[in-house]
């Protein structure tokens, strides 16, 4: 089975005329109560796409957000057995401006999600897990311990390097604890102080990352596909999927839960990041976060083609 250690958040969406400058009122033309947090959309893009069980390991807090995340994580048929409830802790939020031009802003309060104790979660969350997704919203430490976790329950690992940390050197045991790191261009650069303008560079931010303890560097370069370095697999590229973009939230979380279904169906790396990149493509041809992943038809359907 798939499980992801991360974030869940209740996204609250206000869409305006012009987003809201300090002194003046903005009022909205409509609302919407969504699902977000990197693990829960890396859950949810998972779930889509395969019949396995997906479950989540995520904080949630005290109030009433907790009932809803949880409602919004079942309705998209995400396991919830291992949702985490912390004392006094305000479940995370994101408070988001939408204006009529598409430009947004986003406040997120992490609440719960960065309340995890040192120890992590309970290490049973990941027996007989074949893959485990991770990403940088939730403590360096808890992390740290759930990919150790999850190593030893045999799982292969896959680490999202994002939000962008600032410096490798902030996430030096995760690095080491990752079987696979996806890396964007922009989390490329701050991971190895490299600037990514093409596959040439990228490639070379790949190996530099593989000296840091990585098994394999996969760095995501939105419409220009992907490239990878791997101990086991050598060094490759994939082309992008042509599609008519529209939104590119979430594309990344789209990619790496598609990535653990393709890895957790026996899929070597190469056609495994080739299923990805369909998956992320996809999820840029619709606006939304978890609501954007693709189905498993139309994924190969476009593989297809
Ligand atoms: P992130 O969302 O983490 O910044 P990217 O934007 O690089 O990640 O997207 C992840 C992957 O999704 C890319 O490597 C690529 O395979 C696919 N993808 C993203 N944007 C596009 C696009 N406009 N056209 C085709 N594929 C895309």
């Amino acid at each position: 089975s798939i499980t992801v250690f991360g974030s869940i958040n209740v996204d609250l969406t206000a869409y305006v005329d012009s987003l809201p400058v300090p002194g003046v009122t903005a009022h909205a033309r409509s609302y919407t109560t969504g699902l977000g947090g990197k693990g829960a959309n890396q859950a949810v893009a998972a779930q889509r796409l395969s019949q396995q069980p997906v479950k989540l390991v995520a904080a949630i807090g005290e109030d009433a957000f907790a009932e809803q995340a949880i409602s919004l994580l079942t309705h998209y048929g995400v396991g919830v057995d291992n949702l985490v409830r912390i004392e006094q802790a305000d479940t995370g939020i994101a408070l988001i401006h939408v204006d009529a031009h598409s430009q947004n802003t986003i406040t997120v309060v992490g609440g719960a999600n960065m309340n995890w104790p040192n120890s992590g979660p309970a290490s049973e969350c990941f027996q007989s897990t074949q893959v485990a997704l991770f990403q940088l919203e939730t403590p360096i430490s808890a992390t740290a311990a759930a990919m150790s976790s999850a190593r030893s329950a045999g799982a292969v690992t896959i680490l999202d390097p994002a939000p962008a940390p600032g410096s490798a050197e902030r996430i030096e045991t995760l690095l080491k604890l990752a079987d696979i790191l996806t890396p964007n261009e922009n989390e490329a650069a701050t991971l190895t102080g490299i600037r990514i303008g093409n596959e040439q560079n990228a490639l070379d931010a790949a190996r530099v990352l593989l000296k840091k303890g990585v098994g394999t560097a996969v760095v995501k370069l939105g419409a220009k596909g992907l490239v990878y370095a791997s101990h086991q697999y050598g060094e490759g590229q994939v082309a992008p999927f042509t599609v008519q973009a529209v939104d590119t939230v979430a594309a990344g979380d789209c990619f790496n839960g598609a990535l653990a279904v393709a890895l957790s169906e026996g899929r070597t790396l190469p056609e495994a990041l080739r299923f990805a990149a369909a998956a992320g493509a996809l999820a840029t041809t619709r606006q939304g976060a978890a609501s954007a992943a693709p189905t498993r038809s139309e994924l190969e359907q476009l593989m297809a083609n």
